[in-house]
């Protein structure tokens, strides 16, 4: 039967492919004419807008769709630019076809007639007339045509619907490509809006149920999805928690606002005008949801009773296309499926997402999507007006904090599991023998039409699952591939002691180097590193999730340190790629997590992987119970840093430099110490370095300065004995914006009388040239405006010695290091005697630091160093300490 059943296909398919010849032929001889030319008015706007090359060719959102819009339908498009004014007046000329971008907004409204579908979306103004308030909006643009122009308007329509089919993401590119705003790389508050957020420590909040994955109950009965992440991460980055009300309708949700229950509505598709009449100003989209039409497979009515939702969306956009008499209220996204299932309607609109996780479900067999975008709406957070004006833009900065992907990405990876695709298949299984059960007796037509349906539902489901295993920005398999492979292989147990491992590699600055060289070279790098990785005899099942930079491997060894430097020599020889002319080296850094046996969730193996990734200490790390601890150390130091600072919990500690021939004090260093109420008492060793990545430093740094510059006039100010401080400075400042003005400001207010900087030699170690000239100017200009120079750690590394000749320098600071090894090596022995010899040549004071005996301090002044600094004088000690050390030590 079977058989049968196949030649009947074979036939049909031999009459469709004749069919196709026969088409494309036609279009062949179709196209050799030339083709038709479509003339599009632009308004070039630079920045994010339309831009021209050189060669005088236009480039950004609107040319780009037109031009692919004009291929799909034969032509070929030249652009016209100008004014709207000047567009507008060229149209009604009949000089252009179209212009393209355009709002639903005079000038051209009521006179022109728009395309169905929008062609992408502006934030702000975008030229016209709108008031501040729709600043926060995101007005969709399409191309418009004059209304003679018939035939030529549904010869577009025609092929952009046909475009919007065929490339369902086109629009969304584009969109990511010109006009996507980057997540904003730190949240900076304002004093009033943090200040706002300590008197308003919980934020109340309602969410309007919706269906998976975006608002709605799990199995746990606990509140899910999207609109949950979201309040996660709000409650996590501003430190307050999101408590969070659900209701089923947004009647119930205004009714919150309105009595004050709530300060914000999690998310809302309503357009500004709307939610302002219900109290409610919108944030900036969250996110855009992307809608379908779902139908009863083979209904194809001109009248069609249309199943919706009692929600806003349905109002706007199904009111405006449908009669009132068409559309169908239903209380949930099921019992609307079930009526178009059941004939009782014909079909419904439903968010991407939701109509494929509804049909993977397999309760609607006779139901299908073409997946072709419709239409799209955008997911914001309404703020209640009484909170608005404070609450707004703390929001705004939040969403943009987070960014477009991170939302996406949980959505793209949300709920998928090997449990549903098991259900799937054994679905499409289990049905046809349902079916069959019923129908033995029908002809063989009836289940040639079975056949066909398993057939055409099992691509369907085959094409999804290769959506989910594959990574679309390398075309290699996705981490979600690479989960359910490693579960699978890890599930046998090894012999010989060996053991399984997940290995995650990663780009530490991904962001920087998408924004410098575009996530075009990310996507090729990764691509390359998985590639080589494929071929890596103790790698298995290479996967990459090329959005995050990340790249993963499964591996076996009997010793993690083994496999470690495996690791590393491979990623070593992969981080090169070559852009342009140029071979740029991308740093990578790997994770690895042993699974155990039974083997660990493969998801959090991967997390904890990652946390390895992000420990700074070592390129390649094999993740330990510590690291946890670490890491949750490290969010806490960043969480309080800022409170901190207001609470004046840093303290300056003083630790005395002395005279090594007459034994006493002739300076001290500043070495701060952070007394924190949370966190106890901490080494700058602890928080420094974190500072130094996530830019505080600077504010520490000035603060400490400024401290010290006004304790030495003070002192000065009540005629009590003064010794020069020396003050680090962080490597950070060589590249920092207004540092030298600061800096300035702070010598005309104190003068720099009795203060020294410290710079280590490491701050001089620099990636390019430019940024090595710019440091060497601002100690310049840090020396003209006073400063005694230090070089401090000086012999730690490589010493550069041409910084010698280079910098301003007044004090050269003998590292440990260096008096630790001559301690037992006369070779060592020379070579510092020498380097005081250097140091003293060049007219420079040398300092010995890290002196904690006698025998040490005896062999520096046989060196011919005259200052010194350790345990063996002084500790770090507090400042009062410090004033009464000097009484007896100077
Ligand atoms: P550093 O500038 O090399 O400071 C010297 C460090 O050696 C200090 O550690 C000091 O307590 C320690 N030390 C002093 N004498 C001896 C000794 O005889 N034996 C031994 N074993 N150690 C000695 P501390 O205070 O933990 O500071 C560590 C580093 O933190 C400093 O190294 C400096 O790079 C940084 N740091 C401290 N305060 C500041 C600051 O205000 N700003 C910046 N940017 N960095 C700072
Ligand atoms: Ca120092
Ligand atoms: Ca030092």
């Amino acid at each position: 039967m079977t058989g049968k059943a196949e030649t009947l296909v074979k036939g049909l398919r031999q009459v469709a492919a004749a069919v196709c010849c026969a088409l494309v032929l036609c279009g062949g001889a179709l196209h050799a004419d030339a083709r038709d030319v479509l003339r599009v008015g632009i308004r070039p706007l630079g920045d994010g807008g339309i831009t021209q090359d050189a060669q005088g060719n236009f480039y950004g959102l609107e040319t780009d769709f037109m031009q692919t819009l004009a291929s799909y339908a034969g032509m070929d498009a030249t652009f016209v630019p100008g004014t709207w004014e000047e567009n507008v007046a060229r149209l009604d000329a009949g000089d252009i076809d179209t212009i393209a971008g355009v709002p639903q907004s005079p000038p051209f409204l009521g006179r022109f007639i728009y395309a169905r579908l929008p062609l992408g979306a502006a934030h702000g103004d975008h030229g016209l007339m709108m008031s501040i308030e729709t600043q926060h909006l995101v007005t969709p643009l399409y191309y418009v045509m004059r209304p003679e122009n018939g035939a030529l308007f549904a010869r577009l329509e025609q092929a952009n619907d046909n475009m919007a089919a065929n490339r369902p993401h086109f629009i969304d590119d584009l969109a990511r490509m010109y006009r996507e705003r980057t997540p904003i790389p730190v949240l900076r508050l304002t004093a009033d809006e943090r200040a706002f957020l300590q008197q308003h420590p919980v934020i109340h909040a309602v969410a309007v149920l919706r269906e998976r994955p975006y608002a709605y109950y799990d199995e746990n009965g606990a509140f899910a999805g999207e609109v949950r992440k979201l309040a996660d991460r709000i409650a996590y980055d501003l430190g307050v928690m999101v408590d969070i009300q659900t209701v089923e309708s947004h009647e119930e949700a205004f009714h919150a606002i309105a009595d004050g229950t709530a300060d914000i509505v999690l998310n809302m598709d309503w357009d500004i005008s709307y939610a302002e009449t219900k109290g409610l100003s919108p944030t900036i989209p969250f996110d855009t949801y992307y809608y379908t039409v779902v139908k009863r497979r083979g209904s194809d009515l001109a009248h069609p009773v249309v199943a919706c939702l009692d929600s806003r969306m349905t109002d706007e956009v199904l009111r405006a296309r449908y009669a009132d008499e068409q559309l169908q209220t239903y209380p949930n996204i099921e019992a609307g499926l079930r009526a178009v299932q059941s004939g009782a309607a014909d079909l419904m609109f439903l968010r991407q997402e939701t109509a494929q996780y509804e049909i993977w479900q397999g309760a609607f067999p006779d139901i299908v999507s073409d997946g072709t975008v419709v239409f799209s709406r955008q997911e914001s957070i309404g703020v209640s007006k009484r909170v608005a004006q404070s609450l707004l833009p703390i929001l705004d900065k939040e969403i943009g904090y987070i960014g477009p992907n991170v939302l996406k990405d949980y959505l793209a990876t949300h709920d998928g599991g090997a449990a549903k695709r098991l259900s799937l298949r054994s679905l499409i299984y289990a049905y046809p023998f349902y079916f069959l059960g019923g129908l033995l007796a029908a002809a063989v037509v009836a289940l040639l039409l079975i056949y066909r349906y398993i057939r055409v539902r099992r691509r369907h489901t085959d094409e999804i699952q290769a959506l989910v295993d594959t990574d679309s920005y390398t075309g290699l398999h996705s981490h979600r591939w690479f989960e359910h492979g490693a579960a699978e292989i890890a599930a046998a147990p090894l012999t010989d002691g060996h053991a399984w491992y997940v290995v995650a590699f990663g780009i530490p600055n991904v962001d920087t180097i998408t924004g410098m060289y575009g996530q075009e070279t990310v996507s090729r790098f990764v691509t390359k590193f998985a590639r080589a990785l494929e071929r890596a005899p103790w790698a298995r099942l290479a996967a990459t999730h090329a959005s995050i930079g990340h790249v993963l491997c499964l591996a076996a060894t009997a010793d993690a340190e083994v496999l470690a430097e495996e690791v590393r020599a491979f990623k070593e020889a992969q981080e090169y790629i070559a852009v342009g002319a140029m071979n740029v080296h991308i740093r990578v850094r790997a994770g690895i997590r042993a699974l155990g046996f039974p083997p660990m969730d493969i998801r959090k193996a991967l997390e904890q992987a990652n946390l390895a990734i992000h420990d700074e200490e070592d390129d390649v790390r094999v993740y330990n119970e510590e690291m946890q601890q670490e890491a949750l150390q490290k969010s806490q130091i960043e969480n309080l840093q800022q409170v901190a600072a207001e609470r004046e919990e840093f303290q300056i500690w003083l630790q005395p430099k002395y005279d090594l021939k007459t034994k006493r004090c002739i300076g001290a260093e500043a070495l701060v110490r952070w007394q924190s109420k949370e966190l106890g008492f901490l080494p700058p060793g602890k928080f420094i370095p974190l500072f130094e990545r996530n830019g505080f430093i600077s504010e520490l740094d000035f603060y400490n300065l400024e401290h010290v510059m006004k304790y030495q006039k003070a002192r000065r100010a009540a005629g009590l004995p003064v010794v020069p401080i020396s003050v680090n400075q962080s490597r950070y400042h060589m590249q920092e914006q207004g540092y030298l003005a600061r800096m300035e400001a702070l010598v005309t207010r104190y003068g720099t009388d009795g203060v020294e900087l410290e710079l280590t030699e490491t701050a001089f170690d620099l990636a390019s040239r430019e940024q090595r000239e710019n440091a060497l100017t601002v100690v310049t200009a840090l020396h003209e405006l006073g400063f005694r120079i230090d070089m401090d750690d000086f012999g730690s590394g490589y010493s550069d010695l041409t910084l010698l000749d280079a910098l301003p320098l007044d004090v050269m600071k003998l590292d440990r290091s260096l008096l630790l090894a001559s301690e037992n090596s006369d070779r060592m022995k020379s070579v510092l005697a020498r380097m005081t010899d250097l140091g003293h040549a060049l007219g420079m004071t040398v300092i010995c630091e890290g002196i904690e005996t006698e025998e040490q301090e005896q062999m520096l002044i046989a060196c011919g160093c005259e200052h010194g600094q350790g345990y063996l004088y002084g500790k770090p000690m507090p400042q009062e300490a410090f004033a009464t050390f000097l009484e007896t030590h100077m």
